[in-house]
């Protein structure tokens, strides 16, 4: 099934019963208190936290969503993109977890051309694969699970808060959740369950049931409940590339429709085999990963750029600007040197648009905002090149490795980022001074956070988001979104 139709099949299943269909909100979070949307629920916090009133009970969506908190599982795991599409169902004080959980399943295990019965399409997936967890003490959950919708005893895990319960890092909603997971098979993993691999048991879709009134939270794992909510609400998400992974028996998200192309054509514009490796000790695993990082990458700065996002050094433009850095370097330890960006960029656009035909309509723009930013990185990673010869040649004359200054001031001066400075150094047959490089860093980044104490700038600190929030009711820090502090 291609991703299209997961999505269709997705609108159609949950109109039928009762929910309005709602487009995807931009990647630009609506949520002040978020840089980009992270989950199906954000366009929707308005509701769940009670500061609006809903002009429906029920909403289905396919929302477009950026993870840079992911960002070093890309390629890695088979499961994590920084972008990704977030199916969601959604109960604004309606249906609760007794209607919910059969419709999940329902959907999950329904025949692909419809049940005989009722006519719904589903993703006709086998129920014996499938595994659930629900929270600790959730019993009512577990019950559903076994009673009414009939899955095994076996096949349902308790997870504790970690995992499996909901809040938003203040007083408010929270509340248990329910996950589903797919069993990829013996040749993935350990049996036993989502508690024994996640790797083979894949987690797919996360059922949230807001239904405590916590007084106080002190963490994700510890918090008051001081009673029932008024209104229960249902937040659901499924990841729709995940499923794409199953339903089109590929190996992980990257080699799904929507997103392989971009990895064949740097494969071929790097004269690379890919192998779909998962193992880190194959040979071949550090160009797969590559390949898998590029192809994720391109798609996200193409959705990023399409919904208005620009390179920059600040904030959102400067996640941007780090995936396509990324990208271009990824390419250059592939050994592609020359601009490859506009030639990827389109063929992203090309298994996209058939789902959001704006990154074909607004295309000339977004190549225009790419291939300006590559260029300016080219001429950075120039400027660096003849420097570390320099220093390169240098070392080599004295016998002794590069030194960590030198990488430093590589790294701090030209943006020019250590992983290259190694794999060019190596090349020469010169050794980098690691260590001294690494003590460097840390102590540039100390700096930087005592800078940082008491400044506004910055997105990754929930003492930010609550600044910012200080006018509204409720403050929501449900789902966290960091970035991690290195450059590239
Ligand atoms: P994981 O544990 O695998 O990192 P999660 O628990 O962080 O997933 P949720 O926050 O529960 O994910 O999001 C709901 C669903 O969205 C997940 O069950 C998954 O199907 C999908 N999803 C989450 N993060 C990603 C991602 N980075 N790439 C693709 N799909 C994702
Ligand atoms: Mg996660
Ligand atoms: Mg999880
Ligand atoms: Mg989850």
């Amino acid at each position: 099934m291609k991703s299209q139709d997961i999505a269709s099949t997705w609108y159609d299943y949950f109109a039928a019963k009762g929910h309005e269909r709602v487009p995807s909100a931009s990647l630009v979070s609506p949520e002040p208190s978020l840089l980009f949307t992270i989950a199906g629920m954000v366009p929707f916090i308005p509701y769940f936290m009670g500061l609006e009133t809903p002009p429906y009970r029920r909403a289905a969506s396919v929302q477009k969503c950026i993870r840079t908190a992911d960002i070093e599982e890309v390629g890695k795991t088979a499961r994590h993109g920084t972008f990704f599409q977030m199916c969601g169902n959604f109960s604004f004080g309606d249906y609760f977890k007794e209607t919910a959980i059969p419709m999940a399943w329902e959907l999950l295990t329904s025949p692909v051309e419809g049940d005989p019965e009722t006519g719904l399409r589903g993703f006709g997936l086998d129920p014996e694969r499938l595994w659930v967890t629900v929270y600790e003490d959730d019993d009512e959950a577990l019950a559903i699970w076994r009673d009414t919708v009939g899955v095994p005893q076996e096949r349902i895990q308790r997870f504790d808060a970690e995992d499996n319960y909901w809040n938003t890092g203040q007083p408010g909603p929270g509340g248990p959740c329910s996950e589903i997971y797919y069993d990829r098979g013996p040749a993935y993993g350990i049996e036993g369950g989502p508690a024994a691999d996640d790797t083979r048991y894949v987690e797919i879709w996360n059922l949230v049931f807001m239904q405590d009134l916590l007084s106080a939270v002190h963490s994700k794992t510890e918090f008051e409940v001081s009673g029932p909510l008024q209104n229960k609400n249902i937040d659901t998400g499924l990841g729709l590339e995940r499923l794409a992974m199953i339903l089109q028996g590929v190996e992980n998200m990257y080699e799904t429709d929507q997103v392989r192309p971009v990895l064949d054509r740097a494969a071929e514009l790097a004269g690379v085999t890919y192998t779909s490796t998962e193992d880190p000790q194959d040979p071949h695993h550090t160009t797969d990963v590559r390949l898998r990082m590029i192809a994720d990458h391109v798609r996200s700065a193409l959705m990023l750029i399409t919904d208005g996002v620009r390179p920059s050094n600040e904030a959102g433009g400067f996640i941007l600007r780090r995936l396509i850095r990324r990208v271009i370097l990824g390419m250059r330890l592939l050994g592609v040197e020359k601009p490859v960006f506009g030639d990827l960029l389109s063929v992203s656009r090309d298994a996209m648009k058939g789902v959001y035909p704006e990154v074909a309509e607004r295309f000339e723009t977004i190549h225009q905002v790419a291939v300006k930013e590559e260029q300016a990185f080219l001429r950075t990673i120039s400027a660096g090149t003849e420097r570390l010869e320099s220093a390169v040649s240098d070392a080599k004359k004295s016998g002794r490795p590069l030194s960590g200054d030198d990488a430093f001031a590589l790294h701090d001066t030209y943006g020019f980022p250590i992983d290259l400075t190694l794999e060019m150094a190596e090349e020469a047959g010169v050794s980098v001074d690691q260590e001294t490089f690494r003590a460097l860093m840390s102590e540039q980044r100390e700096r930087a956070r005592a800078d940082a104490k008491g400044k506004k700038s910055g997105h990754a600190n929930t003492e930010v988001y609550q600044k910012l929030l200080a006018d509204r009711p409720t403050h929501f820090t449900g789902y966290t979104e960091h970035t991690t502090e290195s450059r590239i």
